[in-house]
């Protein structure tokens, strides 16, 4: 298949889709309750509680802790092999009446597992049948989500969850004029959500933001014990949703898919959405800001004038190293897009781009975002393996590796140096402290690419050197 594009011949066969194999190995995506559990860690006061057996419990639980190194307390309703054939309405039942004794939570985010959908158990009607039997007074909102990990990634339970939070609690409250934001920032480290947070305050917009776990998730040190984390969005503050001026929604997949938090909110109470790539690099947090903007009507901050100027300076200082370079990404689809979008601006050419994620809209986002003559080399992965990217990056050659921890293995086999990006990151410190968006996101991002390409021409000098 050919195409033209500004007299740019280009050839689209290397674009591909993995052909269905009846087993992955080395998955290059998580559980769909796992997604949903942290959005459920970023409300304040809820619990996620997992409907299924204790080890999908466990295993996310690690996961989460191994990353974010912060207590993670995930509940289950514990199947056995009574539950597995009779259902779970007995356990989930049980489970709730236990968090709400233990807990007092603010809101309960019951995700399904694999056993539990494979089963047919009807959640919506098994929390049903609970709360009639309760006074109001006496549960908190059960949110529940539909995370069957053999239809989805950890994204899809992630998105899938913040629109079941929104389309549970969200309302129009208030008779007066919209006012604020309300910010879905996707799946982003709690340095992102931080940093998006201050530049939303910056330009002086209050913002509901969902889910929030830059707290929860990376708080500071205890002097006692706290059965739930301090911080998160207020269950309040969801339920006032309606009453925003606009919503936004950051993910370059994400903008095309068709039910979202913010779509919802749009079609039920008319606030405007707003839908955006991840704010990665200049074009893109060029695009945030001015959405900021445009929804407060005030001017851009010149703190962030400030920081364009130092990431275009920081561009200049250090593009020698870095034009022309090859690299290969994995990773969630919103992120694969967003660090390509960066990579296209520095002069790095995306040869191998490789998610487990299926939504089949990334192989058209990254067309939009690679200029036309260099996509001929360019390979794209969907729903894929780490085995099928790894054959893709042997064959490809490229000079760098972006992407998260689990492909440690392939950059150590191809002697490729990786630079850690996203979640998980388990063989590293500081995973949910590293900033990938904004201007900020971008200078740090760039110096480790940098840095690691440095660092592998002076191992491999032969003299060595210490100055450049
Ligand atoms: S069985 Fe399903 S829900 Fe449980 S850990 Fe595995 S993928 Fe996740």
């Amino acid at each position: 298949m050919t195409a033209s594009e500004n007299n740019v011949e280009y050839t689209l066969k290397q674009i591909e889709i993995t052909p269905t194999v009846s087993a992955a190995q080395n998955a290059c995506k998580l559980c769909a309750p796992l997604g949903a559990a942290l959005v459920y860690k970023g409300i304040r006061g809820a619990v996620p509680l997992l409907h299924g057996s204790q080890g999908c419990s466990t295993y996310i639980r690690r996961y989460l802790i191994s990353h974010y190194k912060e207590p993670v307390d995930i509940a289950c309703s514990n199947f056995g092999e009574q539950t597995a054939v009779f259902g779970g309405a007995v356990n989930l039942k049980l489970a709730l009446e236990n968090i709400c004794r233990q807990y007092e939570p603010s809101l309960i985010g019951v995700a399904t597992t694999c056993l539990s959908e494979t089963i047919g158990d009807d959640v919506p009607m098994f929390i049903k049948q609970y709360l009639a039997g309760q006074t109001a007074a006496s549960v908190p909102p059960i949110v529940h989500t539909s995370t069957p990990s053999y239809q989805g990634s950890h994204m899809e339970g992630f998105h899938r969850a913040v629109l079941a939070t929104v389309a549970t609690l969200a309302a129009r409250q208030k008779e007066t004029e919209a006012a604020g934001v309300n910010l879905f920032p996707g799946m982003l480290s709690p340095a992102d959500i931080r940093h998006l947070k201050e530049m939303t305050a910056a330009f002086g917009l209050a913002a509901m933001v969902l889910p929030d776990y830059s707290q929860t998730l990376d708080g500071g040190l205890w002097e006692s014990y706290h059965r739930i984390p301090a911080g998160g969005t207020p269950v309040d503050a969801i339920a006032h949703a309606g009453d925003a001026a606009a919503s936004i929604e950051l993910g370059h997949a994400l903008a095309h898919v068709a039910e979202t938090a913010a779509a919802l909110l749009d079609e039920r109470f008319g606030v405007r959405a707003v839908r955006l790539g991840f704010p990665m690099g200049i074009r893109h947090t060029d695009a945030f800001l001015q959405a900021l903007s445009a929804v407060s009507g005030r001017p851009v901050p010149t703190v962030y004038r400030e920081q364009r100027g130092r990431l275009l300076d920081t561009l200049v200082d250090g593009h020698k190293h870095v034009n022309n370079i090859r690299a290969a990404v994995y990773g969630e689809e919103d992120l694969v897009a967003g660090i390509v979008a960066f990579l296209t601006e520095i002069g790095i050419h995306p040869v191998v781009c490789g998610s487990g994620g299926h939504s089949r809209h990334l192989t058209g986002v990254l067309e939009d975002l690679v200029p036309a003559s260099w996509r001929a080399e360019m390979t794209v992965l969907e729903g894929a393996d780490f085995t099928a990217i790894e054959t893709a990056v042997a064959k490809a050659q490229p000079d760098l590796i972006i992407g998260q921890s689990k492909g440690y293995a392939m950059s150590r086999r191809l002697s490729i140096p990786l630079v850690r990006v996203g979640f998980p990151i388990h063989d590293r410190m500081g995973g949910s402290r590293l900033l990938h968006v904004g201007y900020e996101g971008a200078m740090a991002l760039f110096d480790r690419i940098a840095n690691a390409l440095i660092e592998q021409r002076q191992d491999g000098s032969e003299v060595g050197y210490t100055y450049m």
